[in-house]
C-alpha cells in the first residue's frame, strides 16, 4: 500500500472497531489493520455487551448485531466450597424495548462490528499484523511497518487499539509493559446444551438471559472473579485472577475454572454439556493509577491497550468503545480545524475522556485493585468463609437459640480477623469504595 491514510488503527477489537467506523463516518480516510484472520477470531470475552455504548455508535445495532440474550438477571456469589451465599436482582423491567444488555459470543459479534466499519468506507486488513511503529526525524510517529511485503504505510495519527498486552507501544516505548499485578488472566469455556435445557435451569424464558458473577474460596485466596454468562445454546463460564498471584502461589488458572466447574453450585447447571470452545486472555485489572499516557506527537491509545478497564463492575468493551469513539471524536476536531496531529492538539482526547463516565469511574475506584491484591487472603478467603458460615448457622434450625448462634457468629469473625482487623477493613473497604 503506498498511499497515505488520515488515520491507521490498529486492531479490529471494541476500541479499534469504534474508533475506526466514528473516524470514516467523518470522512477520514481509514485503514484498520488486524492480525487475526478476522475481526474476533482473537479476541476474548464473557461476554456481557453494554447497550448504551454500541447504540451511540451504531443505533440500529438490536435489528442487525448477532445478540444471544437480553439480560433480566444478574446474580452475585460469594462462595465458599460447598455453598454460595447470593444476591439477585431480576426484574421484569429489563424486558423492554430497547433492552440494556445482552451476552454476545465476540468472534461473531466483533465479524458483524467489522462489516459496518468497512460499510463506513474504512479498509480493513485482517492477517496483517503490525510490527513497529515508523517515526520521523523529529520522533513523530508518521506511520506503521507491517509483516506484509512492502508494508510500510503512512498516517496523520496512529489509533493504537491493540489490546491488553499492547506490545506494540511498549517496544516503541510510549507505555511500560503491565505488570504482573496489574492483569488477570482468565480462561473461559463454553458449554454447549439444548437451548430449553439452558431455560429451565436458569429460569428463563425467550430471549431473556442471566449472569452470575462469583467470587470467593474459588480463587483460592487470590484477587479473582468467576463468571458463568447464559447464552442462546451455551453457558460462557471462566474465571481469572492476578497474574502475580499465579506467580506467588503456583496454582494455575485450568486448575482454578476445573475446581470452579465440579463446585455443587455450578455443577448441575453444567451437567450434560458438551465443551467445544476454551480460550485464555489477559484482562487490564491495574485501574485509574495504571493508565499510561494516552496520547502523543502522531498517536493516541484506546481500550484495553489503555488499561481502561473497570474490574470492580466486571466492564471493559464499553470502556473500549467509548474510549475508541471519543478518540476519533478528538482526532476529528483536530482535523475539522486544519491542524497538525500534535499531543498538544491530540490532548483534546484526554480531555474529552476525563469527561467521560470512562475515567469519572476508574477514579472512583483507584484505590480498590491494590486494596483487593494485599488483602487477597482475607477478602477472596477468610470472609467468604466466615460469611457462609454465618449464614449457614442462621438458617439451620437445630434447637440453639437464636442470641447463642449470634454470639457464635460474632466470635467466628473476631477470632479470624479480632476487633481492630474488622474495624480496619471495614475502614479500609469504605475508603477505596467510594
Ligand atoms: P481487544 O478486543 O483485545 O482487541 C485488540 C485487537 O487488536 C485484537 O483483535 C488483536 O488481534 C489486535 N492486535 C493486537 N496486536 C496487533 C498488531 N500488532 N497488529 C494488528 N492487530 C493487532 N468486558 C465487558 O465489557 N464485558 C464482559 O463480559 C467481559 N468479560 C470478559 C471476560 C474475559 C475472560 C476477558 C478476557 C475479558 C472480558 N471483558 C469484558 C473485557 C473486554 O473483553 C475487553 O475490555 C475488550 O475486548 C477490549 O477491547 P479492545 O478493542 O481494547 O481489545
Amino acid at each position: 500500500i503506498e498511499e497515505r491514510f488520515d488515520a491507521i488503527v490498529v486492531g479490529a477489537g471494541m476500541a479499534g472497531n469504534a474508533a475506526a467506523l466514528s473516524m470514516a463516518r467523518q470522512g477520514m480516510k481509514v485503514l484498520q489493520l488486524e492480525r487475526g484472520e478476522y475481526p474476533g477470531s482473537k479476541n476474548v470475552q464473557g461476554a456481557i455487551l453494554y447497550a448504551d455504548m454500541m447504540e451511540k455508535l451504531i443505533p440500529e445495532f438490536r435489528e442487525e448485531a448477532p445478540l444471544e440474550r437480553h439480560l433480566v438477571e444478574q446474580r452475585f456469589w460469594m462462595m465458599d466450597d460447598r455453598s454460595h451465599v447470593g444476591m439477585h436482582y431480576r426484574s421484569d423491567d429489563f424486558n423492554e424495548e430497547r433492552p440494556n444488555r445482552y451476552t454476545i459470543i465476540r468472534a461473531q459479534f466483533d465479524k458483524w462490528f467489522s462489516s459496518k466499519v468497512r460499510e463506513a468506507g474504512a479498509t480493513v486488513l485482517c492477517e496483517t499484523t503490525v510490527t513497529e511503529l515508523v517515526r520521523d526525524e523529529r520522533e513523530r510517529i508518521v506511520g506503521v511497518r507491517t509483516d506484509r511485503r512492502d508494508g510500510e504505510i503512512h498516517a496523520d495519527v496512529v489509533v493504537l487499539a491493540e489490546g491488553v498486552n499492547g506490545l506494540l507501544g511498549t517496544r516503541a516505548g510510549l507505555r511500560a509493559r503491565p505488570t504482573p499485578d496489574n492483569v488477570a488472566l482468565a480462561v473461559k469455556e463454553m458449554h454447549f446444551l439444548p437451548r430449553e435445557t439452558i431455560e429451565a435451569r436458569f429460569n428463563l424464558k425467550g430471549e431473556e438471559g442471566v449472569v452470575i458473577e462469583a467470587a470467593g474460596t474459588i480463587s483460592r485466596g487470590m484477587t479473582g472473579m468467576g463468571f458463568i454468562y447464559a447464552n442462546k445454546e451455551c453457558i460462557s463460564l471462566g474465571i481469572g485472577c492476578l497474574v502475580a498471584d499465579f506467580q506467588r502461589t503456583g496454582q494455575t488458572p485450568y486448575g482454578l475454572l476445573d475446581q470452579f466447574k465440579r463446585h455443587p453450585s455450578v455443577l448441575p447447571l453444567l451437567a450434560g454439556s458438551e465443551v467445544k470452545e476454551y480460550s485464555a486472555h489477559l484482562i487490564p485489572e491495574g485501574g485509574y493509577k495504571s493508565i499510561p499516557q494516552l496520547y502523543g506527537e502522531g498517536w493516541v491509545v484506546v481500550g484495553d491497550a489503555a488499561q481502561l478497564n473497570n474490574a470492580v463492575h466486571r466492564e471493559g468493551s464499553n470502556l473500549a468503545m467509548t474510549s475508541g469513539r471519543i478518540a476519533a471524536e478528538a482526532i476529528g476536531l483536530v482535523k475539522s480545524r486544519g491542524e497538525p496531529m500534535t499531543a498538544t492538539n491530540l490532548s483534546l482526547y484526554k480531555k474529552m475522556l476525563d469527561e467521560s463516565f470512562v475515567i469519572k469511574d476508574l477514579k472512583k475506584y483507584k484505590d480498590l485493585p491494590p486494596l483487593m491484591h494485599t488483602h487477597s487472603q482475607n477478602f477472596f478467603l477468610t470472609y467468604p468463609q466466615l460469611i457462609s458460615r454465618a449464614m449457614q448457622n442462621f438458617v439451620r434450625v437445630d434447637g440453639t437459640p437464636k442470641v447463642e448462634k449470634e454470639k457464635a457468629t460474632l466470635k467466628s469473625f473476631v477470632k479470624a480477623r479480632s476487633w481492630m482487623g474488622l474495624f480496619g477493613d471495614a475502614c479500609r473497604f469504605a475508603r477505596a469504595w467510594r
